[in-house]
This record gives structure tokens, sequence and C-alpha cells, in this order.
């Protein structure tokens, strides 16, 4: 018995991980031949991190990562309009990770190399198709470079796990299409610089239409006494805006950007100097998926941002691959490698993150800073003149249960596994 898995990312590591744990033989199929620690910052949300600390990775993440204290809203003129603590600080069992996505991805990766054995682990294969054969999938692997294909590979079951521009996706849904733009432009960058507020904030300042994000990532820098500041300038532009294709991997231009945040002088963060220190700095369009009716056919089915590709609002596309990862193992180990197995994962999965693609779109929990512009764009003398405690309540306590990080309900549930 052996799964294939395409993608060697964030959600098909974990995937890996999570079957080595439980004992069922996996191979990983990886389509960059040197894996980089690209990307800048990602936070894992408490019910990810419990799901990686089931793995036993809780130590290697802590070395590297920050574990947030606390997430707060600003206005565009750097005026507080909500806080809330967020993991141990606020009563989870397990913390909040903000993490370099290269770094976290290396520690996944090198925890596979080690459990599963590197020759499990192979990277330089780009899936290029597969067929079900009924009893299993046999899988086709080119090397891009070359376009060289490699002997096929067989298994029971066929996971795919190779992110937005997923090629299993592409062939399940031909008519697909690329995926949506909502109009907006993220710069993101890191920065190294000083601690600010409780040197484990994350904040959010602006509204809808011009937006900065900024938290610190690397507990290395902080035990120095700075941080690894990474940051995301948000700007909304008219839907005929030209836009380059989406690519993690595009570089940034300060110009198209930069002029627009030049005041934003915060007494806690200055955000023009900020983004003017940073090296590199990327450009990626806001864009996801509509929710599928289906992500599994046969021995096949997706997961990640495979399966879900969500904007990045409220922390969650990394954390919704992990959990995605780790209920495919559970039910793999409860009906063996067998399209039921993927059927049943699906019928979890695949609910639960819809509704989070479509909170996203509703601009997630960041709904507070919007209507905040809207009703005193000027500022406030105090924000309960312009919310309500219990608009401001209701914006973050629903979008945590939707998302399945509501601190109760996590900290009194069983494992997955
Ligand atoms: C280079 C890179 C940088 C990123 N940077 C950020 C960031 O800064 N901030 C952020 O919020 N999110 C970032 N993301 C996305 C983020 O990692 C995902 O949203 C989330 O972690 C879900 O992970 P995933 O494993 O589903 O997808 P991904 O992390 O995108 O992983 C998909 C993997 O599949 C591989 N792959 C693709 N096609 C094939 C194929 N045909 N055959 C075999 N393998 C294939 C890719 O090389 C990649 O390693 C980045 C993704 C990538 C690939």
């Amino acid at each position: 018995m052996t799964i294939l898995i395409a993608g060697g990312g964030i959600a098909g590591l974990t995937a890996a991980l999570s079957l080595h744990q439980i004992g069922v033989h996996c191979r990983v199929f990886e389509t960059v031949s040197t894996p980089q620690p690209l990307g800048v910052g990602i936070n894992l949300l408490p019910h990810a991190v419990r799901e990686l600390s089931e793995l036993g990775l809780h130590d290697a993440l802590a070395e590297t990562a920050i574990p947030t204290a606390e997430l707060a809203y600003y206005n565009r003129h750097g005026q507080p309009i909500w806080s809330e603590p967020r993991g141990l600080q606020a009563g989870y069992n397990w913390p909040q990770f903000s993490i370099h996505r290269g770094e976290l991805q290396l520690i996944l990766l090198q925890a596979a190399r080690e459990r599963l054995g590197a020759g499990r682990i192979l990277t330089g294969h780009h899936l290029s198709g597969w067929e079900d054969t009924g009893t299993g999938v046999r899988a086709h692997f080119i090397d891009r470079r070359t376009n060289l294909r490699f002997p096929d590979a067989h298994g029971d079951l066929l996971i795919a796990a190779d992110g937005i521009h997923s090629a299993v996706r592409a062939t399940l849904y031909p008519n697909e299409g690329p995926p949506i733009w909502n109009g907006a432009i993220l710069w993101r960058g890191t920065t190294r610089g000083s601690p600010f507020l409780t040197g484990r904030s994350m904040i959010m300042a602006g509204h809808e239409f011009q937006k900065f994000v900024a938290y610190p990532i690397s507990r290395t820098a902080a035990d120095q006494g700075e941080a690894v500041i990474n940051w995301i300038a948000e700007r909304k532009f008219q839907p005929n805006h030209a836009r380059q294709r989406e690519d993690w991997n595009r570089p940034g231009n300060l110009a198209d950007f930069l002029p627009q945040f030049a005041n934003w002088r915060f007494d806690w963060l200055d955000v023009p100097a900020v983004i003017q220190a940073a090296s590199p700095c990327f450009e990626y369009p806001m864009v996801d998926r509509d929710p599928l009716d289906r992500w599994t056919f046969g021995r096949t089915t997706l997961i990640g941002d495979a399966a879900h590709p969500m904007y990045p609002i409220g922390s969650n596309g990394a954390s919704q691959g992990i959990l995605d990862a780790r209920v495919l193992a559970r039910e793999i180990r409860r009906l063996g490698p067998t399209p039921e197995a993927l059927a049943a994962y699906e019928a979890e999965r695949r609910p639960a993150t819809a509704k989070i693609v479509l909170a996203n779109r509703a601009n997630g929990p960041e709904q507070v800073m919007q209507l905040v512009e809207q009703r005193a764009p000027a500022g406030f003398a105090r924000v309960e003149d312009v919310l309500t405690p219990a608009e401001l309540e209701d914006t973050a306590a629903g979008y945590k249960r939707i998302a399945g990080f509501d601190k109760d309900a996590l900290n009194a549930r069983g494992p997955i596994i």
C-alpha cells in the first residue's frame, strides 16, 4: 500500500508526516528541484499549531517563530479600534505562531526526510497526469527543466496538494480558468527593525481600500532585542486595473504603493520607514477561487490551496491546509486507503473551508476597520462613539467560530488523530 502526494508545500508535507504517524506508506512528489525558504511571513492559528505539535514539531516551530500575543486593529490615522489577546495569552492551550513561510516549509521538509526517508520525498518531480485504474492510481511525472518523463508511480490514492495552480484541479475542472481577483494588490516584505507595541503584536491599520498589516516573525531577532517585521501593504483598484498573473515570487515596485502610505507615521510604527527598509518586496494580487461542489473523484482528492484557495485574510491559508491533512489521515486510518476515506474527509472539510472562503470575501474580521472608516474617516475621539462593543466582539467571535478556532471548542475537543 502506498499513497502518492503531489506537492511538497505546507499541506502536502503535513499529509506525509500525518500518514507516517499512522503507519501508512506514502511518497511526496514536488515540482521544485531544490526547495528554498520562499515566501514571507504567515500565521499558524492555535488549531493548526496543535496539529503540528501532535506531530512533534512544536519545539522546532518555537525556536524560529514568534508566539503572537495580540491582534490589534487601527484606523489609517493609527488610532486603536480593537485589540484582543491571541494564542496562549487568549487562553488557548496552543500558541499562535507568526513564522516565515519558507522556514515552516523547511521544518516540515526536514522532518519528512528524517522520518520517511529522503528517498520518499522526490523533488524535481512535476505531476503531469494520472489515471484511475479502478484499484489504484498511476501517476505521470516529468522534470520540468528537461521535460523528461520519469517512470510512472503507482499508488492506492493520489492526494493533490499542488497549490493554487493545481494541475489536478485543472484536469478535473478544465473550464475553471484562472483564480478570481478582487481588485486588491498586496505588496509583501520583511524589514529588520525595532520591536513595536508588545513585541509580539500583529497589527492591521486602515480600511478595505488601503491597509497595512505588520507582525514580527523571528525569534532569533527578538532574542537580540530586534524584530524582523513581516508587512503587507494593500491597495484596492478599479476592476479594469491591469494586474500581473499571481506569482508568490514576483518582485514588487515601491513606487506603486509607497506614496499612498507616505503619511502613515504613527507614534507606535513608522509605516513608510518600514516599507522603505525592506528587502526584497513582492507583489501578489488578492485572488481566490469559487468553492467547488466536489473534491474527490474516485481515488483522487484535493487538499490545501488546490482545494480551497482563499484570500490571505484572517490567517487561514496554511492553517486550513494543515487541518485538511490531519482529517484526511484520520479517515484513511479509519477506512483504509479507499475512495470512502477520501469521501469522508471531503464531507467534513469541504463545507468547513467553503465558509471561510466566503467569509474572507466579506472581509473577514477586518470588516470593523471598514465600518470605522465609513463612520469616522477623519478619526475619532473615542472609538465607543463609532462602534458598539457588541459590533466589535461579534465580528471577531463570529469569524473564529467559522474558522474553527473558537477557544472553548478547540480546548475541549479531542485530537483529530
Ligand atoms: C513559493 C511560495 C511562496 C508563498 N508565499 C506565501 C506568503 O508569503 N504568504 C502567504 O500567505 N502564502 C504564501 N504562499 C501560499 C501558502 O503557502 C499556502 O496558501 C498555504 O500554505 C497552503 O499550502 P499548500 O501546501 O496548499 O500550497 P503551497 O504552499 O502553495 O504548496 C504547493 C506545492 O505544490 C508544488 N507543486 C505545484 N504544482 C505541482 C505539480 N504539478 N506537481 C508537483 N508539485 C507541484 C509547489 O511547488 C508547492 O511546493 C506561498 C506559496 C508558495 C508556493
